[in-house]
């Protein structure tokens, strides 16, 4: 990824001021941010971001890290992640929730969806829960 380059979260900003830090370990400032940031590592086959900002207690945390890489490796592949727009977002203490709306691509085809996530900090970090 070229640092100058617009970040693929969609934001506007070049990849090198918006998910390009936290990219290289930097704290999200906020839920919202590392949303922003897992879905840009989703474009950019970051799976090992991916995975990093998962929380373990979370619904689809999987302990099985060499097939789980594998299979967002897949996923990365067949997927164009064309466009992203957070619709809403909340926070309180240590939880928080973005509603967001994904553009993907797969096979040609186009397969929007509405997803909201929950968060929730650990250790000072937040991590994605899952969705709600
Ligand atoms: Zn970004």
């Amino acid at each position: 990824m070229r640092p100058n380059a617009p970040c693929p979260c969609s934001s506007g900003d070049k990849y090198k001021r918006c998910c390009g830090p936290l990219h290289r370990g930097a704290p999200a400032p906020s839920a919202e941010r590392l949303m922003r940031s897992r879905f840009a590592a989703y474009a950019l086959g970051l799976v090992d971001y991916v995975m990093d900002t998962q929380h373990p207690t979370g619904a689809i945390w999987r302990p099985d890290r060499a097939a789980w890489a594998a299979d967002l490796s897949r996923f990365c592949t067949e997927t164009d992640f064309v466009r992203l727009r957070v619709l809403e977002t909340g926070e309180q203490g240590g939880d928080a929730t973005v509603t967001f709306e994904a553009q993907l691509r797969q096979r040609g085809r186009m397969a929007p969806f509405v997803e909201r996530s929950a968060f929730r900090l650990l250790d000072g970090r937040w991590m994605y829960l899952e969705a709600l």
